[in-house]
């Protein structure tokens, strides 16, 4: 998750906003609650990557394969066919971590009938590397101390392992891939060497090829931040955001999209309020300055794919955001695992339902 900070962006945003809708809890008849256990492995998956691996990022490379390994091997115990795609990082600016190759790694859900319309569903797996601030001034000072990113995003990262996990016997008509990203964090937000970047552009360039006629992505959600549900001071809140729709009271979730992604991101909500205890609300962002953006669903913006963030609202409740107090014990597993519940139930959707 990147912080939006752009003074004039988030004027703007406020100004041209308005387009936030809530879903209460709507639960249909006969609904299963999420299963005991659920809480339990989401806590691991997060303890997994923000203690047992830690920091995570170019700066701290072993780390970062670390994590792409460990992440690989679970779906790869779950039955799934992995494969690994290259990210180059070039030396130098804005970087400076030295030319490296790191990767992002899916994992892939044959569809059946409808097996060329593709659904992502994506986790970036980075943490973000110490800079002079928490909003992303200045260069990298990987000599000091970054974030284990519990919240941001190992949370994200064990929703996406779980979902995976929920759904691995049920047959989906739509391809669905899985796909953890490296490198959402700045400096690599909204650059080439941002993963899920890299990722879109070599999906797009498949999909444009003979091979592959007629294969598409029909939509994509990235699993942004899913764990903090506390009430904080709400420090690194900008007053202004209010005026969006999006509360200040920590128990909801958010999907955030562009205006173009509205009809998906609406359907979804729907979907969602249907099978989660927890309140969605679907906020609708006029993208009239590059900076509005939250998390790796720009990168599908710029493919024109319909693509918005599932997401606890990062900096605007937790004020543990990007911070190294960003760790397992602030997270809530049990709202956690009723949101990957809900989220669960709007893949297999995507996976299953026609649509125009
Ligand atoms: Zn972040």
């Amino acid at each position: 998750m990147r912080a939006f900070l752009n003074p004039a962006a988030a004027m703007l945003t406020v100004v041209l906003s308005g387009c936030t809708t809530l879903y209460p809890p709507a639960p249909m008849k006969g609904h299963s609650p999420a299963p005991a256990g659920l809480a339990e492995e989401l806590h691991q998956s997060v303890t997994h990557l923000a203690v047992t691996i830690g920091e995570r990022n170019c700066y701290h490379p072993a780390k970062l394969t670390q994590a792409a390994d460990w992440i690989e091997a679970q779906f790869h115990a779950m039955g799934y066919v992995t494969r690994r795609m290259p990210v180059a990082v070039p030396a130098g600016p804005p970087y400076f971590c030295g030319r490296q190759t790191v990767w992002n790694v899916e994992a892939d859900k044959s569809g059946t009938d409808l097996k060329n319309e593709i659904v992502v569903i994506g986790a970036h797996y980075d943490s973000k590397v110490a800079m002079a601030h928490w909003h992303d001034d200045g260069p990298p000072l990987p000599q000091n101390p970054g974030t284990p990113g519990a919240d941001d995003n190992a949370s994200g990262v064990a929703g996406v392992l779980a979902v995976a996990r929920l759904l691995k016997d049920r047959p989906l008509r739509r391809t669905v891939k899985f796909v953890a990203f490296v490198n959402e964090e700045p400096p690599f937000f909204q650059t080439c060497a941002m993963g899920s970047y890299a990722y879109a552009r070599a999906l797009a360039k498949e999909n444009a090829s003979q091979k592959c006629a007629g294969r598409k992505i029909t939509g994509m959600i990235s699993f942004e931040m899913l764990g903090y549900y506390a009430r904080s001071d709400q420090a690194k809140r900008p007053f202004a955001v209010g005026v969006t729709g999006l509360t200040s009271e920590p128990d909801y979730l958010a999907f955030l999209g562009d205006l173009s992604s509205g009809d998906f991101s609406n359907a979804c909500g729907e979907v969602f309020s249907r099978h989660a205890p927890i309140a969605v609300r679907v906020s609708r962002v006029p993208v009239i300055h590059p900076s509005i953006a939250w998390s790796d669903d720009w990168s599908f913006w710029q493919i024109h794919v319909p693509a918005f963030s599932a997401t606890d609202t990062a900096f605007l409740r937790n004020d543990h955001y990007h911070d190294v107090s960003d760790t397992p014990d602030t997270l809530d597993y049990p709202k956690m695992a009723d949101t990957v519940w809900g989220l669960r139930f709007v893949v297999e959707t995507l996976g299953t339902v026609q649509r125009d």
